[in-house]
């Protein structure tokens, strides 16, 4: 009976709180500023900075015969979010963006390539 009525009591007091959980995916709670989600990329011009500073080799591009960027892939199985390739990129080419949904049942979906990253 003790039991009883110290359940009741903590369900109670907990009706009137504020619920610490989310309506999760209706409802996404507020990330940081600084978050550093999925990858992405525009007005690459091909330096190579990026490739060079990610530690865990998980970027490739290809250039025409013009030397322009046709496109650019981040591998999200390789990446580790650290935000190198953005702090490091001298044309600010790319951001780490607040998406992090990135959950998927298809190896090749995490393979996220952009085209024409030169002009876009
Ligand atoms: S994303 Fe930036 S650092 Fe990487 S190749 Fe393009 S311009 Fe250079
Ligand atoms: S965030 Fe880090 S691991 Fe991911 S592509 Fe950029 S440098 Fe590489």
């Amino acid at each position: 009976m003790r039991a009883l009525l110290e359940g009741l009591l903590t369900v109670l007091k907990h009706i009137f709180m504020r619920p610490v959980t989310l309506e999760y995916p209706e409802k996404k709670r507020f990330q940081s500023d600084v978050f550093r989600g999925k990858p992405a990329v525009m007005g690459c011009v091909g330096c190579g900075v990026c490739k060079k500073v990610c530690p865990s080799n998980a970027i490739e591009y290809v250039k025409n015969d013009d030397g322009k960027v046709i496109s650019y892939t981040f591998d999200l199985k390789k990446c580790i979010f650290c935000g190198n390739c953005m702090y490091y990129c001298p044309h600010k080419a790319i951001n780490l963006t607040q998406d992090f949904e990135l959950a998927t049942e298809y190896k090749n979906e995490l393979m996220l390539t952009y085209k024409g990253g030169a002009d876009d």
